[in-house]
């Protein structure tokens, strides 16, 4: 329960902060409006070693740990959520790799990841096969030599800028969940498409895409961690990965909560400003409040996935961070469209930016219903 930061991620989060500020923030608004993906925010966050920040030396990383990432995220996602997806993301298809792969296939592709060279997607999401991923159809056949790829995915993030794809694929169909394996796609294996950019509400700047598979030969090297071990490997990743969703929640909340703190201080109605009005200082407690609990289950969560990585506490806590920061970060982004009162639902101002690239943090990595039935199934055990 101890979360003074060490000297090198003080140290690391101003950085961020201090990138964030000069470099995202002034795009934010642009990438938003464009529906571009930001590549020279990519460019940004390659060079400062930022894409790594979790994976070990060893793999190219900075072997910094979860809690550093998460203070990452959650300065990039402060000024630019489309930005902090990036991060989010790569981690999602850098954990499987370093939960399961084999020596060679962690020297293959983390080095590349870690540096920025690439980037990685994880593909789960198909049309019949959303909270209920057993329902999915995409399976990888065994044929001489390695297996044959079949199925298509959807809402896959990165989709069309990664690399690297780490794809959900039953093998065995009879073995239910446990006939699950996870496969890693190349862009350029012959059969593997990338379909169009998926129109969103929020997240303008991510890249959302259908993925196809048809008779993708991949060898058996590509295979991660044998074969039935997907589900378990997806479920160990989310455990990982969650409370990063949960810091792009905290920090797009941040971000509200100061640009609300700022605009009640300019704005004047009946002669003072709004922030003197007790109801709108109540709801800026109310929304300060809301940030610093959420912020402290994120950091907790990360916090224990470094000091106790095999703690069963982790999926419970990891769930209840993502769940607790984004319906909170919905809740202060809703406030603050509010406190701006009709310039909040102007795109001249950011907040209802912000409110639209929040809600996806309730849906994406497990819905907040699914983070139920998971909290629920752990603490019944
Ligand atoms: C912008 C974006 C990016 C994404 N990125 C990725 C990605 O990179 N990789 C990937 O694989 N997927 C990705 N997804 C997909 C995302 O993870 C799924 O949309 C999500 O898991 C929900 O699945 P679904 O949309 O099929 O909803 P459904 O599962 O159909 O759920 C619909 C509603 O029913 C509720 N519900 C479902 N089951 C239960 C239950 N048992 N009890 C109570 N309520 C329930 C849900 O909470 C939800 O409210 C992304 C989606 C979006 C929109």
């Amino acid at each position: 329960m101890d979360f003074i930061l060490t000297e090198e991620q003080r140290m690391l989060r101003d950085t961020v902060r201090r990138i964030a500020e000069t470099e995202f923030a002034p795009r934010a608004a642009d990438v938003d409006r464009r529906e571009e993906f930001p590549r020279q925010n990519l460019k940004i966050l390659a060079e400062n070693g930022l894409l790594g920040i979790q994976v070990p030396e060893e793999y190219g990383g900075a072997g910094a740990g979860m809690l550093s990432l998460i203070l990452a995220v959650e300065e990039t996602a402060r000024v630019c959520a489309s930005t902090s997806v990036i991060l989010t993301t790569q981690a999602l298809a850098s954990d499987p790799l370093l939960l399961a792969g084999t020596e060679e296939q962690k020297r293959t592709y983390l080095f590349r990841m870690a540096s920025g060279q690439c980037l990685g997607a994880c593909a789960i999401t198909e049309p019949g096969a959303g909270s209920d991923v057993t329902a999915m159809k995409t399976a990888a056949k065994k044929v001489a030599g390695g297996y044959l790829l079949n199925g298509s995915k959807i809402f896959i993030t990165n989709g069309g800028e990664a690399e690297i794809v780490t794809v959900l694929a039953y093998t065995d169909r009879d073995k239910g969940h446990k006939g699950i394996s996870m496969l890693l796609v190349e862009k350029g294996d012959p059969g593997f498409s990338v379909g169009k950019q998926e129109p969103k509400m929020g997240i303008h700047g991510s890249d959302t895409r259908e993925l196809t598979f048809e008779d993708v030969f991949l060898p058996e090297a590509r295979l991660l961690g044998g074969e039935g071990n997907g589900f378990r490997i997806l479920m160990t990743t989310f455990n990982y990965t969650r409370p990063a969703v949960g810091a792009q929640a905290v920090g797009i909340a941040q971000g509200a909560l100061e640009a609300a703190v700022k605009y009640a201080k300019e704005r004047v109605q009946f002669g003072r400003p709004l922030a003197g009005f007790q109801g709108i200082q109540w709801m800026l407690a109310e929304m300060a409040l809301g940030v610093e609990a959420a912020r402290t289950l994120v950091y907790r969560a990360a916090s224990t996935i470094d000091r106790e990585p095999d703690s069963p506490d982790i999926p419970r806590i990891a769930s209840m961070a993502k769940w607790l920061a984004s319906d909170t970060a919905m809740k202060v982004t809703t406030d603050a469209v509010q406190i701006f009162g009709g310039y909040g639902y102007s795109r001249e101002y950011p907040v209802e930016r912000m409110m639209r690239d929040t809600k996806i943090t309730q849906i994406y990595e497990g819905t907040n219903q699914i983070q139920r039935v998971i909290v629920a199934g752990q603490i019944l055990k």
